[in-house]
């Protein structure tokens, strides 16, 4: 009898697990996000089946989080933070914490996902186990992201500002382009004073907004635009496949000049004058790239104007304008 009631016992134990796991199975399909049950004593952990859906692996299952770590899932930035939010968790300092983290995909991404943790304590006020969930917001984040660059553009003419200008260029030639050919430029409008004073600030302005346009048509999205003075642009264009493509450019921008138009004075000529210098050749640091190009075009000022120029330690003072071709 007493084995009878046992069983019965043991069936409705059973019955009572099967319907807790099937409860994570449906809140799991019913939502993007993944749950996990971590057991601090073994550190193992679960994951709902959505973590293989989103991930595209099965997730490691033993020794958390030292398995993740090095197996390098988690970005290395987050590392830290992340060791953190688990000791503070597994401690029991904390019932809940949420934080954000990049966790790779099997296409070696990174997928910024919120994840959230509770802590469940046993009778003596122990940690035993953290369940929690993870949700992506690596759209989101993509999103802020967006928005901070637009904050870091010149809000005028659609290019960046000086700052990020700078940073954008320092950052790509710490990373190193070995072997390609790389030029920063610096334009600047000629007689824009003139401008300003014949026709208005207004029109002068439109004219600094129709340049930068223009040159983010000519040039590739990957090169680095920037306002860097009231009338002045620097672009550093990157791996370049020979320095006559370099010259191709700067001739391409000289020439974009005849195109921008002042409604007022359709005949009146705005043109624009382009110092170069030449990434290695010329110096490997911003300001010193900035100071070489800064020359060349102080060069093409002095002969003239509406004509490009490179830096070069030969000292060869020869400036093109938009007819010429190299000689
Ligand atoms: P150069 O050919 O030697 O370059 O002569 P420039 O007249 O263009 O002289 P410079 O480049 O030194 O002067 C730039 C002028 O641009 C000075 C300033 O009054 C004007 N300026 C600066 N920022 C703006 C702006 O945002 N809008 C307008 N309309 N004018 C600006
Ligand atoms: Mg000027």
């Amino acid at each position: 009898d007493s084995v009878m009631v046992e069983i019965t016992e043991l069936k409705k134990i059973q019955e009572d697990q099967r319907i807790s796991n099937e409860r994570y199975r449906i809140v799991s399909e019913q939502s993007d996000s993944i749950i996990y049950e971590f057991n601090i004593q073994d550190k193992s952990i679960y994951y709902t089946s959505n973590y293989k859906k989103k991930f595209g692996y099965s997730p490691r299952t033993n020794n958390f989080p030292k398995s993740m770590i090095e197996s390098d899932l988690i970005h290395p930035e987050d590392v830290e933070r992340f060791i953190t939010f688990y000791d503070e968790m597994t401690a029991g300092e904390k019932k809940y914490s949420e934080s954000e983290f990049r966790i790779k995909n099997d296409q070696d991404e990174f997928i910024w996902l919120t994840v959230r943790a509770s802590v469940i304590f046993d009778r003596n006020n122990c940690p035993i186990r953290i369940i929690g969930k993870m949700i992506d917001i690596n759209d989101q984040k993509k999103r802020t992201q967006a928005l901070q660059l637009k904050a870091e553009m010149d809000l005028h003419s659609g290019v960046y500002n000086k700052k990020t200008t700078e940073q954008l260029v320092e950052q790509y030639l710490m990373e190193g382009d070995e072997g390609l050919h790389n030029a920063m430029m610096i334009i600047d409008i000629d007689n824009f004073k003139l401008i300003n004073d014949r026709f208005g600030h207004a029109t002068g302005d439109q004219v600094i907004s129709d340049v930068a346009y223009k040159l983010k048509e000519i040039m590739r999205s990957s090169d680095i635009i920037g306002r860097v003075g009231g009338d002045e642009f620097m672009i550093f264009i990157k791996s370049m496949s020979s320095e006559q493509a370099i010259f191709k450019k700067a001739k391409d921008i000289c020439c974009m000049f005849k195109d921008i138009k002042i409604k007022a004075a359709p005949n009146y000529k705005v043109s624009g004058s382009v110092g170069i210098s030449i990434y290695k050749k010329d110096g490997t640091t911003y300001h010193e790239l900035y100071n070489k190009a800064d020359l060349a075009l102080y060069r093409s000022k002095n002969q003239g104007k509406d004509r490009f120029c490179f830096y070069n330690e030969k000292e060869d003072k020869r400036t093109f304008d938009c007819v010429e071709s190299e000689s």
